[in-house]
């Protein structure tokens, strides 16, 4: 009989959370979770210790044992060689240098272990359960603070020759751009990460650009700019802010046009804030991905919210081990 259960490991920026993920007939739901500080379990050391603590917490409650879980899925927050199990670094966690996840947890709990990097699970809870599932060549982007990529060619995730293929934020799109976090100039990253948006918004406010948004502030202090109050303008019907939304679609359209002449995908899945934006970036976003990529590649595309939302990291987590034994392997 399959195995029902999995567990996924989503180790955030706040907080590691450890998910019961049952899969059913109709796709994967979270049943419970636990979790707790990032800041105080993020060393590699307290961090098995945590995760000792919580899997014993999580799957007492639902009386299950570690051997009856189709495995554990874990998206860590940096560099990770997929075939080892290995986490060579995490940018913003110190102690973390080569160390073995996959061959310590196995030691542990004696089931299957799969090992990612955190966008690349996400990517896959929604390759093998969510947006595109089904498909066999699909990209995923989700736009936050960063944008991270992931990618399925031919049925199978692709990590690339060194496990650092699909980040796609760090295409160069504006030679001699803005500097980027990584270090480069011009990366798309710059262009429409939440960070620049936002950015450009509060310059056009201070600049005196009519707009909701200055009111919608005003009356509420406590409203912080950020995406989803630009795309709170924007359903109200702001001017400024549709246009601010139609300029992010296009330039987002145009990129993806050139992802569409390299890899030619069924699907493209966007997930993070800004997917939730609606047909204001969607519909600018198509008609210059359309304009923009070549015909036979435009024909077949097709541009999709991400499914999964606040739970991404956790299903991600789990797809992994679920989409490893139905024959997604690496
Ligand atoms: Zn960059």
């Amino acid at each position: 009989m399959k195995k029902k259960y999995a567990v996924g490991i989503d180790f955030g920026g706040t907080n590691i959370r450890l998910g019961l993920v049952q899969r059913t007939s109709k796709g994967i739901r979270v049943i419970d979770q636990v979790g707790c500080a990032s800041r105080a379990a993020g060393r590699p050391q307290p961090f098995m210790r945590s995760i000792r603590q919580l899997m014993n917490i999580l799957l007492r409650r639902h009386g299950l044992k570690p051997r009856q879980l189709a495995g554990i899925g874990v998206g860590m927050p940096g560099s990770v060689n997929t075939r080892q199990g290995l986490v060579h670094f995490l940018p913003n966690v110190k102690g973390w240098k080569n160390v073995p996840v996959q061959s310590k947890m196995q030691k542990i709990f004696h089931c299957p272990i799969v090992v990612d990097n955190d966008v690349n699970a996400m990517a896959q809870g929604e390759f093998f359960f969510g947006a595109a599932r089904g498909c066999r060549n699909a990209v995923f982007l989700t736009l936050g603070t960063g944008l991270g990529g992931g990618l399925l060619i031919n049925g199978k995730p692709f990590h690339g020759e060194s496990f650092s293929a699909a980040e796609i934020g760090h295409l160069t799109y504006r030679a001699g751009g803005r500097t980027c976090a990584c270090g480069q100039r011009g990366c798309i990253e710059t262009e429409i990460g939440n960070a620049y948006l936002v950015k450009r918004v509060r310059r056009d406010i201070k600049s005196g650009k009519k707009t909701l948004l200055k009111k919608m502030i005003d009356e509420s202090p406590e409203k912080k700019l950020e995406v989803k109050l630009i795309a709170m303008a924007a359903k109200r019907g702001d001017r400024y802010a549709i246009g601010f939304w139609k300029g992010v679609g296009q330039h987002l359209g145009h990129f993806l046009g050139g992802i569409c002449n390299l890899l030619n995908p069924e699907k493209i899945v966007i997930g993070g804030g800004v997917g939730q934006v609606g047909h204001y970036l969607f519909g600018p976003l198509n008609r210059t991905l359309k304009a923009s990529a070549f015909p036979a590649a435009a024909r077949h595309v097709r541009v999709v919210k991400a499914r999964f939302g606040a739970d991404a990291g956790i299903v991600g987590a789990a797809s992994m081990v679920f989409g490893k034994k139905s024959g997604g392997k690496s």
